[in-house]
């Protein structure tokens, strides 16, 4: 190929590409609006929770029926972080009380975690969803990069709070807003992650990727895998100066 033809497509293909990419990333960045001023002086689980009830730092709270705050003991060792609330949740107003979340309550029962000793809650705490097809369902969509910066400050002032020992991602979301963006579940699900949040951090999968599972033996196996990631949190809470 001439060298003249290589510069031209330079010129037209790539930076085309780049400049789309570079106004999504302006669009995302005007989107600065942050929950921060909100968060309470001195805030505890109850004033946070009063004050995120009425949250408008990002659109999210048009789509969602409530706020869907954490939940928990401010005394929990360990701290569950999702991706956001799903229908169930939505509806309820709590966090993890749907399918996935059962399916959570189920895997802290075979290993052994009590219930009182965690405290669950979501990288975003509003529902992000569209109808489906015919309109009569509400589908799970992905949360974006500015609604999940928008929604941290509360998680960071519920980590602040509760100061568990271990903190577990649930899913890549939680993850790569937790600890970085290109941290991958599948690869590194059940290691110990060096990390500022909490003295112990890790990430595994999100329980509603079980749920999605397409047949019963690969279930089974996915929720053994998950399980065999609690037990690591279950140990570490073992460790002398840990209440299980
Ligand atoms: S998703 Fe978070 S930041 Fe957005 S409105 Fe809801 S509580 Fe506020």
């Amino acid at each position: 190929m001439p060298l003249i033809a290589v510069a031209y497509k330079k010129k037209t293909v790539k930076p085309e590409a780049s400049s789309q990419a570079w106004r999504a990333m302006k669009r995302e960045a005007l989107k600065t609006v942050t929950a921060a001023p909100l968060i309470p002086p001195h805030p505890t689980l109850r004033t946070l929770r009063e004050t995120a009830a009425t949250c408008k730092a990002c659109d999210l709270w048009k789509t969602g029926t409530q706020t869907v705050f954490g939940e928990g003991s401010q005394h929990a060792s360990v701290m569950f972080v999702g991706e956001q609330p799903g229908d169930r949740e939505d509806l309820a107003g709590r966090p993890f009380v749907g399918p996935a979340g059962k399916l959570l309550d189920q895997a802290l029962a075979q290993v052994g975690i009590d219930r009182r000793n965690v405290y669950v809650t979501n990288v975003v705490k509003h529902f992000k969803w569209v109808p489906d097809e015919r309109g009569k369902r509400r589908i799970h969509k992905k949360p974006r990069y500015s609604e999940i910066n928008a929604c941290r400050p509360w998680l960071d002032a519920e980590l602040a709070v509760v100061k568990p020992q271990i903190l577990v991602c649930l899913g890549a979301t939680a993850a790569q807003a937790l600890l970085r963006k290109e941290f991958s579940v599948s690869r590194r699900r059940g290691e110990l992650v060096e990390s500022e949040l909490a003295p112990y951090v890790m990430a595994t999968v999100h329980p509603s990727s079980i749920l999605r599972a397409t047949d019963h033996e690969s279930r089974r196996q996915q929720m053994e895998s998950f399980v065999a990631d609690l037990r690591k949190v279950a140990h570490l809470l073992q460790k002398p100066g840990k209440a299980a």
